[in-house]
C-alpha cells in the first residue's frame, strides 16, 4: 500500500513523495493544466517523463501515463479528486516511458487516445519492450511488475478536439509526419494557451532520437510556437516558455549539422555536441546515439 504525503510549497507547486521515497513535483500550469514533472536521468526514475492533466468541469484528459504504476496510481489519485463524468488519456508516442501507465486508468474506464500510428507502434513493440525491460535486472522486473500493457480505444490521424467543458477545449493535433516518432500528438488547451508537447518538445534534456527525424522535430516544434502557447509542458524537463522552445530548435540545428560531419567523415566530431548544453541530463543517451551512428 503506497503511501503520499502532498505538501503545498508555494503558490503554483505541490511536491509529492511517495512511500518508496521518489519525488515528482505536480504543478498547477495555468487554470485548468497541471503537470508533473519527474526530474530522473536514468530508466528506473522514468528518464524523467512527465505527464500532464487537463481538468474541465464535466471531463479530465490525462497526458501520458508514465513509466509503472506508481506514477500512473499518483495521477489517478489527484484526477479523482476531481470527480469528472468522463475520463480521456491522450498517449503523445508509443514509447515505453510514456504509455507502460495506461492500465490503471483503462480500468477507471478512460478512453486512451492516441495517433493511429502510435498505436499500431503499440502493438507491434509494447509487449516486447515490456520484456526486454524486465529481463535487463532484479530492480527493473521489480518496477514493473504490475504492467500490462493496455492499448488505446481511439485512434485518429490528423486532429481531433476535446470538449471538456463548454469553456475547455483541447486540440490534439498530428503536427507532422514524423518528429519524434511517426505517431506523435500534441495537446493544446486552448482557453489557457497551455501545450503539452510529448517529446517533441525536451527541455534541457538530450533528446532521445531513436526514432526522430531531426528536421520533422524542428518543423514540430516551430508549428508549436505558431499556437502562441504561453506556457509548454515538455516530455521531459521543466516547464517552459516559447524562449525555451527556440533554445530546442537552435539545439537540434547545430546537432544535426554535426551529425552530418559525422556522418561525412565516419569519425568523431571534435564537439559534437554544442558545449552550451554541458547541464542538460541524460547526455549518456546523446553519446550513444552519436557512437551508433560512427559504427
Ligand atoms: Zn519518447
Amino acid at each position: 500500500m503506497q503511501t503520499f504525503q502532498c505538501v503545498l510549497l508555494r503558490k503554483h507547486l505541490i511536491g509529492i513523495v511517495d512511500s518508496s521515497g521518489d519525488r515528482l513535483k505536480l504543478f498547477k500550469v495555468s487554470p485548468h493544466c497541471w503537470a508533473f514533472i519527474g526530474n530522473g536521468d536514468d530508466v528506473y526514475h522514468s528518464y524523467g517523463a512527465n505527464t500532464g492533466l487537463i481538468i474541465g468541469s464535466e471531463a479530465c484528459l490525462v497526458v501520458d501515463t508514465g513509466f509503472h504504476h506508481r506514477t500512473a496510481n499518483q495521477l489517478l489519485s489527484v484526477v479523482r479528486k476531481h470527480s469528472p463524468k468522463r475520463l480521456y488519456v491522450l498517449n503523445t508516442h508509443y514509447h515505453s516511458d510514456h504509455v507502460f501507465g495506461n492500465l490503471p486508468f483503462t480500468k477507471a474506464g478512460a478512453s486512451i487516445i492516441a495517433h493511429e500510428n502510435c498505436r499500431q507502434s503499440m502493438l507491434d513493440q509494447s509487449e516486447g519492450l515490456l520484456n526486454k525491460y524486465r529481463k535487463r535486472n532484479k530492480r527493473l522486473a521489480g518496477l514493473l511488475r504490475r504492467v500490462q500493457v493496455s492499448y488505446p480505444s481511439v485512434a485518429f490521424r490528423n486532429n481531433l478536439t476535446l470538449h471538456l467543458d463548454e469553456e475547455t477545449t483541447v486540440d490534439i493535433v498530428h503536427p507532422i509526419a514524423v518528429a519524434h516518432t511517426n505517431g506523435d500528438s500534441v495537446a493544446v488547451c486552448r482557453e489557457d494557451g497551455t501545450v503539452f508537447a510529448g517529446d517533441i518538445f525536451w527541455n534541457r534534456y538530450h533528446p532521445n532520437l531513436e526514432d526522430a527525424q531531426i528536421e520533422g522535430q524542428i518543423q514540430a516544434l516551430q508549428w508549436i510556437l505558431k499556437t502562441k502557447p504561453r506556457r509548454i509542458v515538455p516530455g521531459h524537463g521543466r516547464i517552459a516558455s516559447p524562449d525555451d522552445v527556440r533554445t530546442a530548435i537552435r539545439y537540434l540545428r547545430e546537432l544535426e549539422k554535426s551529425i552530418r560531419a559525422v556522418r561525412a567523415h565516419k569519425k568523431p566530431a571534435t564537439n559534437p555536441i554544442p558545449s552550451w548544453t554541458r547541464n542538460w541530463k541524460m547526455k549518456w543517451l546523446m553519446d550513444e546515439y552519436l557512437r551508433g551512428l560512427r559504427q
